[in-house]
């Protein structure tokens, strides 16, 4: 390769740009020697006859990943002089690793065989219109893009060969921590350990990780994390659990015991970005049941997976969700015996009022139509509590006991991890009242600083102290005297009892009905609601229910104020009526007092004639009316009525009926003679 003849003095009216590149900061910083050399390149063009103005160094991408050139300003930069013509020679340490991926590495080369720029890297120019040369740099690329898969490849097949072993290293998650075998072991601090166990606990009973949540916040427990990096490398430091960490732990297999790797799959998008995916069990690359002790059976990890995708469902609404607070006991349970769908809660006014209502509004939300079914939940509700009172009591011991049992462990649990938080605040001040006496008094600084840890810690430990106070106090005494215990192995022993006690929460009695219950359907007709229960097992209860009056007839005006009404109206007007009643003591059906309107909308609701339309039946007449009937003017009825020639009755302001009376009217002369 003959340099000087590829140089040509078009290209060195042109730029040279030096560029420098090292993919990360690790490499920045233990390459220093490689850096050199590329600034060596610089002395190599000027060999070649640019001076240094013409020559402009590149280094912007120092430090950044080369795997793509859409995130790196420096590549870009040289592309677009390049294509402006303004190059005429590139030079880079390995060229070919200017561009890390094969496609910007052509593009390259194209463009500088379009704009005859020249290349120099350590090996030598190259002009990329010649055949020759435009084959090494070819090759130059692919053997570099070769390099880096299969330097990815040896990477990645030891933390294989590792992971296959259960032997990589992992952050250990919260419970766990390695020992110094290097074995994935139960965290030695009991508290930590208790507290992954109240989380699992607390799940396996709500099904929830809202409730675990809750659960927590309720008790004041804070949720441990070992820190394993830098200075506080082992520390614990105390959060507030939160659902996203719950649902991390719940979907994490590694608590079972098992060693995991390569759940997810990275995948490189057309934006040169990694894209992460989930794999299905059975394509994860390494799974290692066993391998270290677990906190849960591998079967109990499967049951939480589905029912926690049975909760994430639960917005598709066509299954039950978590069972959750308000007094709909049935909810979540219930089908439509119309259309078959699930029928949803409705709470009328304020949820505390009792009044909920099952009702499958689902198609017509969809579709815009009208509501398929509306069954009122009170009359519901109490007949498959019933129900359940009746039917279930062979089940009943168990399902108490469960409850009972459940709940003393839980208060057990509770009591346990707040005291160990007390004690850990304890133990903190005594150990900054040990570093405060230590310190010596000439040393001012540090004694200061030590008194104001010390005071901090016995401000920690008294609000701690103040804290269990207080969360023991809220629970009642832990032991149960004898006469509670009494009551409770009374209460155990029969479900009725359980279920009608009113300490038993709508939630817990929610929650023992679906461990008793698949599924509930309603359907109404005008007079019945048929109710099916279907038990978990299979067998079937069957019920019929009258239809309950529904709110509007609830509030309905008592039928003898209507008959009231219907007698009265006779012979007054409506605003009498209404003070004829209010004087009666009478009230409507939301128990106010009657107005002459309320008595209309009666009358009018219970098809009853007015005063004027019962005075019109009997012979009255309208102004009209007798007008026409005795043959003169309107006005003349007036008159004759002032003269007392015509019965009248005011019925309504102005409004008036006519009546002939017996008494021979002078109206014939007076008509005859015309008008
Ligand atoms: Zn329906």
């Amino acid at each position: 390769m003959n340099a000087p003849a590829k140089v040509t003095a078009d290209h060195l009216r042109k730029q040279a740009i030096l560029y420098v590149r090292q993919s990360t900061l690790h490499q920045v910083k233990e390459n220093r020697e490689s850096t050199a050399l590329q600034y060596d390149l610089k002395r190599r063009a000027w060999e070649l006859g640019w001076n240094d103005e013409q020559t402009m160094v590149i280094d912007e991408d120092l430090g950044h990943s080369g795997a793509t050139a859409t995130d790196r300003s420096g590549f870009q930069r040289l592309v677009a002089e390049v294509t402006l013509g303004r190059v005429g020679l590139v030079m880079g340490l390995s060229v070919s690793r200017l561009a890390r991926n094969n496609a910007d590495w052509h593009r390259l080369l194209d463009i500088c065989a379009l704009t005859g720029t020249l290349i120099v890297d350590e090996d030598g120019i190259y002009d990329p219109n010649h055949f020759n040369d435009r084959l090494i740099l070819g090759l130059k690329g692919t053997m570099s893009e070769a390099e880096l898969h299969m330097l990815r490849a040896r990477l990645i097949g030891g933390l294989l060969n590792k992971a296959r072993r259960g032997e990589l290293w992992v952050r250990p998650l919260t419970g766990y921590v390695y020992d110094e075998r290097q074995r994935f072991v139960f965290d030695s601090d009991a508290q930590i350990q208790w507290a992954v166990r109240v989380l699992f606990e607390t799940f396996r009973r709500t099904g929830s990780a809202g409730q675990v949540v809750k659960h927590f916040s309720k008790h004041s427990i804070l949720w441990p994390c070992r820190l394993f990096e830098g200075k506080r490398d082992g520390k614990v430091v105390y959060r507030k659990l939160q659902r996203g960490m719950v649902l991390n732990i719940l979907h994490n297999p590694r608590y079972t015991g098992a060693f995991v790797y390569g759940r997810t799959r990275t995948r490189k998008g057309p934006d040169g970005k990694a894209h992460i995916c989930s794999l299905a069990r059975d394509n994860w690359q390494v799974f290692l049941p066993n391998a270290h002790p677990g906190y849960i059976s591998w079967e109990e990890y499967e049951i939480n997976q589905a029912t926690l995708l049975q909760n994430g469902h639960s917005e598709g609404r066509d299954n039950p969700g978590a069972a959750r607070e308000g007094n709909a006991l049935l909810q979540g349970l219930v089908l439509c015996g119309r259309c078959g769908l699930r029928m949803t809660v409705r709470y009328r006014g304020r949820k505390e009022l009792h009044q909920s209502n099952y009702v499958c509004a689902r198609r017509g939300i969809e579709t815009g139509g009208p509501m398929c079914q509306f069954v009122v939940g009170a009359g519901v509700d109490e007949a498959v509590g019933q129900a359940v009172v009746d039917t279930v009591t062979p089940a009943a011991l168990d399902v108490a006991l469960q409850v009972f049992e459940e709940l003393r462990a839980r208060r057990t649990d509770v009591d346990r991890l707040r005291r160990a938080q007390v004690e850990r605040a304890r133990e903190e001040a005594e150990l900054a009242q040990r570093q405060y006496m230590l310190a010596r008094p000439e040393n001012r600084l540090v004694v200061d600083t030590l008194e104001r840890q010390w005071n901090d810690c016995m401000a920690k430990l008294a609000q701690a102290e103040v804290e269990y106070a207080r969360a023991t106090k809220a629970d009642g005494t832990l032991e149960p005297s004898s006469e509670v215990r009494e009551r409770i192995a009374a209460l155990t022993s029969d479900l009725p009892r359980v279920w009608k006690d009113p300490r038993t929460s709508a939630r817990d009695r929610k929650r023992m009905l679906r461990l008793l219950i698949e599924d509930v359907t309603l359907a109404r007709n005008e007079e019945l609601i048929h109710v099916h229960i279907r038990w978990k097992g299979g067998a079937t209860t069957s019920l019929e229910l009258p239809r309950p009056r529904s709110s509007f007839e609830l509030v309905r005006t008592p039928a003898t104020v209507i008959e009231e009404i219907r007698a009265l109206a006779t012979e007054q007007k409506d605003n009498q009526i209404a003070s004829t009643l209010n004087s009666r003591g009478y009230r409507s059906g939301t128990g106010k007092s009657f107005t002459g309107p309320r008595v209309n909308h009666l009358r009018f609701d219970y098809g009853i004639e007015s005063y004027r339309q019962h005075l019109q039946r009997s012979g009255w007449l309208t102004l009209p009316e007798i007008a026409r009937k005795i043959g003169v003017h309107l006005q003349t009825v007036r008159m004759y009525s002032k003269k007392g020639l015509l019965h009248a009755i005011r019925v309504n302001g102005r409004d008036r009926l006519f009546k002939t009376a017996s008494a021979p009217l002078p109206h014939a002369q007076h008509s005859s003679n015309g008008q």
